[in-house]
């Protein structure tokens, strides 16, 4: 990674990624890409696209993409560094480790950083809240200790400038903890939140995840650095480690604190994905110590695409995937602190198999009472029921479906075995549409290189944008003198580069990319901006009328209706064929 940023870089310009994708499979040329039949879903149409130019592939029917190395990483299933030394190889580049100094010192400010954060947890007024939080949680200060809780002060700058003199603001930035703003204006990642560390297997730390008070987002953690991928570590491993491998068998929640509520409860085996997207990363590292996952997600986010993903990529690496059934409302942290730790074994251990939640899921997704509702989760059913090659489950499954779907057995059995005729997506369907929003256009404009990201960062800072692209947003404040797509890439983890690699291939085309950059920037910044400055003359204005301060009411009213008339034009400058209506 970054150790050898140069050689990899050497690796990416010698080696043609179409011809190391055409050793898996074949491709066939299609105006400025290649296309071919992924080999990570069952895909009849061809979905898998590779463009030889931007050094990138993506497929439009499963959402898998990234660049050469990911690509090797996925199909091998090996990791980084065994990718890199492959292609190494190839290209005839040797391969140099920067110094494991760089890694020392970073590893050395990064246990400073905790203790620093612990500092303003303990012995801070500001942090009285903190305290307060974590007291009222049920986490008292031997749990802050054992598990090395800290808290951030709300100040733009406090880490700054306790950590700037001794390491310089490259270390701090490369370990993730300053953020790149507007003008180049480096600020604290973490302002004002609880700070769970996050340590690599033999209990280092290695990065951040911080939970807000109020806000969004409601959780934020470090970015990909030297030290930490969130593709390839899960939250509380050290701590795990020897009882996953006496039960063969691992505990997968979604939060900091669900780990630390099982662990305080005596439920050990239990590690934290960090977000319900699972990567192949992660469950690589899981395969190497159990055998079984139980995920123990909330309902709500067990159900989600990213997280039914996420299920099929762990059962695909050979892991015996169950999922338990939570509580209406809970997640394990609120289930163990209300019902204790006996309860809630009981009801990990009572977990269903994966095709059994996943066809139950079905029901949550598809209206089946509709003949539209039916033949929507036959076809999702279609390509994960051939991706089984059990017999019997096969056969299970189709006595499922058949009772869920109020069908013949036969008819189920048939239309499941059919090939996919036409494309139908099998996730996140609404993605394939060109139905846009204005990050979504921008990122695009900046990945393919058609905009300019010195435009949009004089009006747009990271934090405009919703928290799942900000790791984009921040890689490009990085390579964009000049623009490096291929640099890019290796600071993205897995699921940001699954993005990225949407967005610089999906097949749209802008009529006028000038005007669609400018009209996503005022839906991005401007609007939102009047808004908050709208509320907030609204709210003076009736202080002021209570007051009886009428001239000031006047004045406000004034630039009230000023603001709204911006608005307006604003908007209509965006839609110059419709209506007043800006809502659609
Ligand atoms: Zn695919």
């Amino acid at each position: 990674m970054e150790d050898n940023r140069a050689d990899v870089q050497t690796i990416k310009e010698r080696v043609d990624i179409v011809s190391v994708i055409s050793r898996y499979l074949s491709l066939t040329k299609s105006g400025a890409n290649y296309k071919g039949h992924c080999p990570f879903h069952k895909d009849d149409t061809p979905s898998f696209t590779v463009s030889s130019e931007k050094g990138l592939w993506h497929c439009f029917g499963c959402g898998e993409g990234g660049d050469v190395f990911a690509f090797l990483m996925k199909i091998e299933r090996i990791s980084f560094p065994e990718a890199a030394e492959r292609l190494a190889a190839e290209a005839g580049v040797s391969l140099k480790r920067r110094g494991d100094g760089e890694r020392e010192r970073l590893r050395t400010l990064s246990a400073e950083v905790v203790a620093y954060f612990s500092e303003n947890l303990t012995n801070t007024a500001a942090g009285e809240k903190a305290r307060e939080y974590l007291l009222h949680r049920g986490y008292g200060e031997e749990t802050w200790e054992r598990f090395g809780l800290g808290y951030a002060l709300p100040e733009w700058d406090d880490l700054k400038k306790s950590f700037s003199k001794r390491y310089g603001l490259k270390t701090l930035t490369d370990l993730g903890l300053l953020v790149q703003g507007k003008e180049n204006t480096l600020y604290d990642r973490f302002r004002d939140r609880v700070l769970f560390p996050i340590f690599d297997l033999s209990g280092r730390p290695i990065a951040f995840g911080g939970r807000a008070f109020q806000g969004e987002p409601k959780y934020l953690n470090s970015p990909k650095t030297v030290l930490f991928d969130k593709g390839r570590h899960l939250y509380g491993l050290s701590w795990a480690r020897e009882a996953l491998t006496a039960k063969h068998s691992a505990i997968l929640v979604e939060g900091y604190t669900d780990v630390l509520s099982l662990h305080l409860a005596g439920i050990t085996h239990v590690v934290g994905s960090m977000g319900t997207a699972l990567t192949q990363g992660q469950a690589n590292l899981l395969s190497r110590f159990v055998s079984e996952v139980v995920i123990a997600y909330d309902r709500d986010a067990a159900g989600g695409t990213a997280s039914l993903r996420g299920m099929r990529i762990l059962r695909n690496s050979g892991l015996d995937v169950r999922v338990a059934r939570l509580p209406e409302g809970d997640d394990p942290d609120s289930l163990v602190r209300r019902d204790g730790p006996e309860r809630t074994l009981e009801i990990l251990e009572a977990a269903v198999p994966f095709h059994l939640f996943y066809i139950e899921s079905l029901k949550e997704r598809y209206n089946l009472s509709t003949l539209a509702g039916k033949e929507g989760a036959l076809a999702e059913a279609r390509p994960f029921y051939q991706g089984i090659s059990s017999l019997p489950l096969k056969e299970e499954i189709v006595g499922l479906l058949a009772e869920l779907l109020d069908l013949p057995l036969e008819g189920v059995r048939e239309d499941l075995g059919r090939r996919q005729q036409r494309w139908r997506p099998t996730e996140e369907p609404r993605e394939m549409e060109h139905s846009w929003g204005k990050e979504e256009v921008i990122l695009s404009l900046l990945l393919r290189g058609e905009a300019d990201f010195r435009e949009v960062a004089a009006l747009a800072s990271p934090e405009d944008f919703s928290q799942h692209y900000r790791p984009i947003v921040e890689a490009l404040a990085t390579v964009n003198d000049p623009f490096n797509l291929s640099l890019l890439m290796q600071r993205l983890d897995e699921e940001s580069a699954r993005q990225a690699s949407y967005l610089a291939l999906a097949p749209v085309r802008f009529n006028d990319t000038g005007k669609a950059l400018q009209d996503a920037l005022i839906k991005l910044v401007k609007l939102p901006a009047i808004d908050r400055e709208l509320v907030r003359l609204r709210e003076e204005t009736k202080r002021c009328d209570k007051e009886g301060n009428l001239d000031r009411v006047d004045e406000l009213q004034r630039t009230y209706s000023a603001l709204v008339a911006e608005r307006t034009a604003l908007v209509a400058q965006k839609h110059p064929r419709r209506g007043r209506d800006d809502k659609g």
